[in-house]
């Protein structure tokens, strides 16, 4: 397969707009509602998709003093390169033994520990580096994933305690995550607090200080006020997707969607009915009709599950995906209609145009909406709208409504 240069910096089979003063608006939409706590951007997993070094950068400016990922290579990367201001903080939670302590330790990272190897290599980190380690301890208060039980916690406490006494620690916070915050009501989001109070008194009454105690993702920071504690760290609601359809729609919410994915139709034909559509023939044709190609599959992160249910926008009209989905292009059955190739096809946005939602593609999918975002692929790419901070090099230029084509993958 090969594809032809396109003249212009324009791309025109695909790409994922990613509106920043969207993920403005819904930072302060957040921060809103969580007045008295300080906030994380949750930008791992290259800000769900949306490209985490300019994802991080639009949260600074609408207000977040601190970027969350998972891993500390996604720390270190945004550290490195994204040239956010020094002051703002960067904590990364999830380590494996032999991680990159000391490195992490010079960036000035916030590091998480939920046991006790991670300390030790924590606290070897803190030697080499020769400088103290800004240690967040984590408590499983019920999520049952990473944190440390409630059992190890004295020892967990007690180390950290003996290692910040030495200099070789300074523990910035305590912390936890929830399991069910999505679900109104679920009995569980009670029974975490109130561990998480526990967790939390036990280790400030043996002087832990920390200057964050934490908790709260997007469904959290949403609903439940009390559990906003000193810091709310949001991810998906940032971009303007909804955490579950029972907490409503984004609109609802008052959140914008930040992504927008398009495609240009790459052909458009006359077909006779009872024509098989696409691998396995899982749609024929009812009649005569026209198909058109849309250039984006499974390889590009369109769910192959939404094969013969996923939506998509094309001249004002809603077509489904007919047959399945492959691994670079789908079909539509315009139904006789005849777009010109090329005419837009969008498969998700924010909905103001008439076009479909990722949550859409989600229950066509049968899967979260977190998931569509996400997976959209490096092939897709990322262009930035209304970004507004310069990058280093031109000192000149800081248009509000600058378009930014990024032709490799995001970030
Ligand atoms: C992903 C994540 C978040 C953000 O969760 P959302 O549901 O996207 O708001 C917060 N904290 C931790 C530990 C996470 O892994």
């Amino acid at each position: 397969m090969s594809e032809t240069a396109q003249p212009t910096a324009a791309p025109q089979r695909a790409r994922a707009e990613i509106d920043l003063a969207a993920l403005r608006a819904n930072v302060r939409a957040l921060r809103a509602k969580a007045p008295g706590a300080a906030f994380m951007a949750v930008v791992k997993a290259d800000g769900y998709g949306h490209g985490a070094v300019a994802c991080a950068r639009a949260a600074v400016e609408a207000g977040a003093g601190w970027i969350g990922t998972a891993t500390p290579e996604e720390a270190l990367a945004l550290r490195a390169g994204a040239g956010l201001p020094a002051d703002v903080r960067i904590m990364c939670w999830l380590w494996t033994p032999g991680g990159p302590w000391r490195e992490a330790i010079e960036a000035d990272l916030d590091v998480s520990v939920s046991g006790m190897w991670a300390l030790r290599e924590a606290v070897e980190g803190a030697r080499l580096a020769g400088r103290s380690a800004r240690v967040q301890l984590k408590a499983d208060t019920g999520l049952g994933r990473n944190g440390c039980q409630p059992a190890d916690w004295p020892e967990l406490v007690t180390e950290a305690l003996r290692a910040e006494r030495e200099g070789l620690v300074r523990i910035t916070g305590l912390w936890s995550h929830f399991a069910c915050a999505d679900e109104p009501g679920h009995p569980s989001v009670a029974a975490q607090l109130a561990r998480f109070r526990e967790m939390l008194a036990y280790a400030e009454e043996r002087g832990v200080r920390p200057e964050v105690r934490h908790i709260a993702n997007s469904p959290a920071t949403l609903t439940l006020p009390e559990t906003h504690f000193d810091l709310v760290r949001p991810g998906i609601a940032m971009y303007g997707v909804s955490p579950s359809p029972e907490l409503g729609s984004a609109a609802d919410l008052g959140l914008r969607p930040v992504m927008t994915l398009a495609a240009s139709l790459a052909l458009v034909k006359h077909v006779p009915g009872g024509h098989g559509v696409s691998y396995g023939h899982h749609y024929t044709t009812p009649g005569e009709t026209t198909l058109g190609l849309v250039p984006l599959g499974y390889a590009d992160g369109v769910p192959r599950h939404a094969s013969g249910t996923g939506p998509v926008l094309i001249g004002g009209k809603w077509r489904t995906v007919a047959g399945r989905i492959a691994m670079d292009q789908f079909v539509v059955d315009l139904g006789g209609d005849e777009p010109g190739p090329g005419e837009e096809a969008v498969l998700f946005g924010p909905g103001d145009r008439g076009e479909p939602t990722a949550e859409d593609w989600a229950q066509a999918a049968g899967t979260i909406a977190y998931e569509i975002v996400t997976r959209i692929g490096s092939r897709v790419p990322r262009v930035y709208v209304d970004e507004t901070i310069e990058t280093s090099e031109t000192s000149e230029t800081n248009a509000t409504n600058a378009t930014n084509v990024a032709t490799g993958p995001a970030g």
